[in-house]
């Protein structure tokens, strides 16, 4: 199995470290064997390279069987123009490796119910929810413009869906949720928008397939107030690109927990992509503080999504919680009378929990 690293900047290299440390241990307890494969983006890229995304990342990442990614960017490479940031390579693989949907979970680990912004009764015993966000269609993509009127001008953006685009994350997110509580609500706005109408009744028909999997329609205001009020209804949301935009942020931030938090985008084959929601802190880069568990837990649902290694993945995800039972934290989500250790501490600890 062929993981390409790409550490980035900031704290990137210090937590992608960290998750390299419990892929090994995974490696030795399974017996499996991982290749891991370093390449540059970002910042790192723009030093060595002189730009943010050389030919042989691309090329390294397209041989591989799964991305690891920390994060990119920080001051030193602010003032550049537009298209030699650190973040234009960032854009750039994301669209080079055909991605299609991004997964985000938003998980409160019972251990850390107390970093959460929910009230203790809508919190209950934790929240599990997996927002599966379309990335190919919609507003981002379709025909946009600006013409002059009298007066002053006038712009305009197209939200496009094909049956196709949401065929295939359909699909995809009814086949997760029958690895998780067998519950799809599919978030859109029909009520107002034609391309809405079509994902409504594309997903409903793709639904009709998974007669074991539970399927709610709401719309993106009312999932917007759900996720608030009662988050406990939700397993996975499947929901178009602008609103998984949108929602992914609010159900994140329930948790309260930015360290915590991972991602997963995926395309049609099993190669995928999988960084933590956070940046690259450049505020703690360097000072061995960073929180490496949201990478962790992206190496988590590397072995889930692209190397169908479920139990490897949640031998991952017991560890962590294993550790947070036994009262280590980093600085970030320490809760009181917790053991506050580093990166590499917190890193270590979690491989020998495995
Ligand atoms: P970007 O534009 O790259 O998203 P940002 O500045 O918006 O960067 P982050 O880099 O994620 O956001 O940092 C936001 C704050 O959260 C910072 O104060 C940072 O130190 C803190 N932070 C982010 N990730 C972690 C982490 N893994 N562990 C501890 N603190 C973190
Ligand atoms: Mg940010």
């Amino acid at each position: 199995m062929k993981i390409a690293v790409i550490p980035g900047d900031g704290i990137g290299p210090e937590v992608v470290g960290q998750a390299i440390v419990v892929l090994e241990a995974v490696a030795q307890k399974f017996g499996h064997r991982f290749e891991f494969q370093e390449a540059l983006l970002g910042g790192a890229a723009l030093d060595v390279k002189g730009v943010p995304l050389p030919d042989e990342t691309m090329e390294i990442c397209l041989k591989s069987d799964a991305v690891l990614l920390g994060a990119v960017g920080g001051p030193k490479w602010d003032n550049l123009p537009g298209h030699l940031r650190p973040e234009a390579g960032l854009l750039g693989i994301r669209k080079g490796l055909n991605l299609f949907a991004n997964l985000r979970p938003a998980k409160v680990f019972p251990q850390l119910k107390s970093n959460s912004t929910l009230k203790e009764e809508a919190l209950g015993e934790g929240i599990d929810i997996l927002v599966v966000r379309e990335l190919t269609g919609d507003i981002y993509f379709g025909e946009k413009g600006r013409a002059k009127i009298p007066g002053g001008e006038k712009a305009w953006d197209t939200a496009v869906y094909t049956t196709y685009e949401v065929e295939r994350v359909a699909h995809l997110a009814f086949r997760i949720a029958r690895g998780r509580r067998r519950k799809v609500t599919s978030v859109d706005k029909a009520n107002v928008l034609e391309s809405s109408r079509l994902w409504r009744e594309v997903v409903s028909k793709v639904g009709e397939q998974y007669n074991d999997v539970e399927l709610n329609l709401m719309y993106v205001d009312n999932a917007a107030m759900q996720l608030i009020k009662n988050p406990h209804q939700f397993d996975v949301i499947l929901t178009t690109n602008m609103f998984g935009d949108i929602l992914s942020d609010e159900a994140a931030m329930l948790t309260g927990s930015l360290g915590m938090l991972p991602s997963a985008s995926l395309g049609e084959g099993r190669l995928g992509l999988y960084e933590p929601v956070h940046g690259s802190a450049p505020d703690i880069a360097g000072q061995d503080k960073a929180n490496p568990i949201a990478t962790i837990l992206s190496a988590a649902m590397m072995l889930r999504y692209s190397f169908y290694l479920e139990e490897e993945a949640q031998a991952v995800e017991n560890a962590v919680s294993k550790v947070l039972d036994q009262g280590y934290r980093t600085s970030d989500i320490a809760t009181p009378g917790a053991k506050i250790v580093g990166t590499k501490e917190m890193g270590s600890l979690i491989a020998q929990n495995m």
